[in-house]
Parts: structure tokens; C-alpha cells; sequence
């Protein structure tokens, strides 16, 4: 489907408010609260622990991973749900160290998201400080690959500026040396166009609460190329990850195939939440989602400059170098999103200066994107950021 007028009737969204903000918690499809209270009142309420067999709740992470494969280019039974993004991450850097274990260097970038590499120093740790992280700017990447490099953990859309990596590329020479790649889909998965397999990515791992609109907390996936689903060594080797959990065998015998990637047992309410989701996914083709997001992030950029010329683009002007988001560097910037968000236009803060609007065709038109524009000229025109009330911080920004 092409109209997305359709599928933006598919989502709640609160009466008068411009939601640009789905990059960081994508908004929530009626049909979700729908299929939660099925999921209570007809499966957990009356099938009890049945509902693990008769609702199919054991085999739904693995069902789950195979609805969004389509989604990024990979391959059925190749993509397992759970747990956090946080601890996909761990277990796929430490698998893909483990394959190169002979390697001690990480090569990660300045631009990812630093949970990554908090888990990037855990996992060292854990390993014995063996091995070291090197972060280089993400332009400067390519000239790091190199044979003393086990594994590339990289982020594809950089969270702050919107810059985009190029997969394909930048795995083939990873390929070249020998290099196992770790690819972050936090900000790909449901804004961009990724083809998993034809960019012979050897793991991935994403979230699902940010573009894919799952809710939030909502389960992540973690991705395992097919020449290694049935042999990535296991890190994190919990029981639903075994090849017969319900053995209860005392050794842990990792299962074939990408189950060997669960670890315990799965939300399987918040999984409910997101198969509602993925069923509106179901509805549209990537391809156009794409074009759409590429020509509403268009749109930004040019009515924001034309209005507000003191405002700085720092995501970058090529389209075809940009994920799914517009960032402005602003002075005042967290004043100013305050302003907004009190305006009914929400997008979010990160530090230093850096106002950032998220774009999802699925629920936002150009006459959004427009509006959005407009209040946030008139914010920074008449000084309404300015007041003591918007210039205190916040826990979450
Ligand atoms: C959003 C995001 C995360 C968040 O990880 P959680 O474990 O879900 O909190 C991690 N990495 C990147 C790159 C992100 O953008």
C-alpha cells in the first residue's frame, strides 16, 4: 500500500499533537490494546500454562523473528526476538569474537549509541582484557579495517545525526580482512531499506519499540547470518536456548539453528503487542516507506531552513547518506524542544545542542511535517523557549 493516509488511521495518535519522535518510541496501533487483552483474557486468563503449547507461546520469538525477517532482507529462521537491544548486543559481539578469537582488537565508531560500547567494554572484561576498543570517527571507518580487527560493531544510523553507514560496502571489505560484522538496526529497522542478506552481514540486532512501533520495552532481535546459525557460539547460554529445554539436562547443548540465540523465557505479552505491529507492516512495502520517509525528511530540511536560518543541519544533506531522521544543532536547543513539546510538536534533545525529529510514513504526512516547521519558527521568532520552565532539565530527554 502506497496511501499511507491508510495506514496513519491505524495508529493512536493524540488530537492536535505532531509526533516526530518515533525514532525513539514508535506511537501505538489501536489494534494493539486489542491484541494485548486477547492475549490476557483468552489466552493467558483461561489457557494458563497450556497457552505455552495451545497459543503457541513457546514457538512465537522464532514466529515473530520470521514476520520481521521480511522485513530486513533476511533469510526465515535466521532472526530470533528477546530480551533488550543491551544484551542482543553482548551476545553477538561475543559470539563474533569468539569466532575470531585469534584477533583482539574491537572497532566500533564515535557515533554509536553508548550502550553499545559500554557492552563492547563489559564483554572485554568479561573476556579478560584481551582485547582493546578502538573508536574512530564514523568517516573515517574504512581506514581502520584492518587483519589485527575480530570484530566491527557498528551502528548503521548514527542516533544524533542521522548519517548512514554503508553496509554493503563496508562489510565486503570487512570480508576481505577477515573481520566478523556486528550490525546495530536500532534506527534501520522500519526506516530504511535494509537488505541483511545481500550485504552478507554476518550478525545483526536491533530493537523493536523505536520505528517497528512494538511499545515500550518492547523485545528485541538479534540476526545470525546463515552460514552461522547452527554454530555461532552461544554467550549467553540460557535454557530456551538449548537443543531440548525440556530435558532439563544438566549439560547446556546449544540448539541448532537460530533458537540457540533465545536465553530464557519470552514477554510474551509484549511480543502480543508487537505482532499488532508487524501486522500493519504487513500492509506496506519497504521500498515505498522509504521514498515517502526520504521525501517528508525533504520537506523538513527545506521549510526549517527557510524559516529558521540560525538553526545548523547536522544530519547530512544527501538523502541517500540519511536514515530516517533530521537534526538540527541549535543554541538552546534543549529550551527550544521544550518549547516545542509544549506546543504539541514532539521530537527530542541530545546532547550537546542537538534538536532531533524522527519521520514515519506509516503515521506522519507532509502536512505534519509542515505545522511542525511553522511552530517551531514561531518558538525561535518570538523567544518562547526562553523561560526558566523549559530550560529545567529533565531525567529522560
Ligand atoms: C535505542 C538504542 C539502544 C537501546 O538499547 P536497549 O537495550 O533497548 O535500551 C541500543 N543501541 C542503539 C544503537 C540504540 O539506538
Amino acid at each position: 500500500m502506497r496511501d499511507f493516509s491508510q495506514t496513519k488511521k491505524l495508529f493512536h495518535l493524540p488530537e492536535g499533537m505532531v509526533y516526530l519522535d518515533g525514532n525513539s518510541l514508535g506511537a501505538m496501533p489501536i489494534s494493539a490494546s486489542r491484541r494485548v487483552q486477547h492475549m490476557m483474557e483468552h489466552e493467558w486468563a483461561t489457557q494458563l500454562i497450556k497457552g505455552w503449547n495451545t497459543a503457541n507461546w513457546y514457538t512465537q520469538p522464532n514466529t515473530v523473528g520470521d514476520r520481521l525477517a521480511s522485513l530486513i532482507g533476511a533469510a526465515q529462521g535466521t532472526i530470533v526476538m528477546g530480551d533488550t537491544l543491551s544484551i542482543k548486543v553482548h551476545q553477538a559481539l561475543a559470539a563474533a569474537l569468539a569466532i575470531n578469537s585469534d584477533r583482539h582488537v574491537i572497532l566500533s565508531d564515535t557515533g554509536n549509541f553508548p550502550t553499545d560500547l559500554y557492552i563492547a567494554t563489559g564483554v572485554m572484561t568479561m573476556m579478560g582484557d584481551r582485547h582493546s576498543l578502538k573508536t574512530p570517527a564514523p568517516e573515517a571507518i574504512e581506514d581502520h579495517i584492518d587483519e589485527s580487527v575480530a570484530a566491527l560493531l557498528l551502528t548503521q544510523v548514527d542516533y544524533r545525526t542521522g548519517r548512514m553507514h554503508n553496509m554493503e560496502r563496508i562489510t565486503r571489505k570487512a570480508h576481505e580482512h577477515g573481520v566478523i560484522t556486528v550490525w546495530d538496526l536500532a534506527h534501520s529497522a522500519g526506516a530504511i531499506s535494509v537488505d541483511l542478506a545481500s550485504a552478507n552481514a554476518d550478525f545483526a540486532v536491533g530493537c523493536t519499540y523505536k520505528y517497528l512501533n512494538g511499545g515500550p520495552g518492547s523485545p528485541a532481535f538479534i540476526y545470525t547470518a546463515p552460514k552461522f546459525t547452527d554454530t555461532a557460539p552461544v554467550a549467553l547460554s540460557g535454557w530456551m536456548g538449548h537443543e531440548k529445554p525440556f530435558e532439563f539436562d544438566l549439560d547446556f547443548k546449544p540448539a541448532c539453528g537460530i533458537s540457540r540465540m533465545r536465553i530464557g523465557t519470552p514477554p510474551v505479552i509484549a511480543l502480543a503487542a508487537l505482532e499488532a505491529s508487524l501486522d500493519v507492516w504487513d500492509m506496506v512495502n519497504m521500498e515505498d516507506v522509504r521514498a515517502q520517509s526520504i521525501q517528508l525528511t525533504e520537506t523538513f530540511i527545506r521549510e526549517v531552513e527557510a524559516r529558521c536560518p540560525e538553526l545548523v543541519l547536522v544530519s547530512p544533506r544527501d538523502s541517500a547518506m540519511r536514515g530516517s531522521q533530521v537534526s538540527f544543532a541549535a543554541e538552546n536547543g534543549y529550551a527550544i524542544m521544550q518549547a516545542l513539546i509544549a506546543h504539541n510538536v514532539i521530537g527530542d534533545f541530545r546532547k550537546p545542542n542537538i534538536i532531533r525529529f524522527g519521520f514515519t510514513p506509516l503515521y506522519i504526512d507532509e502536512g505534519d511535517v509542515i505545522k511542525a516547521a511553522s511552530i517551531l519558527q514561531k518558538i525561535i521568532d518570538e523567544r518562547l523557549w526562553d523561560t526558566p520552565e523549559f530550560k529545567a532539565v529533565k531525567a529522560v530527554t
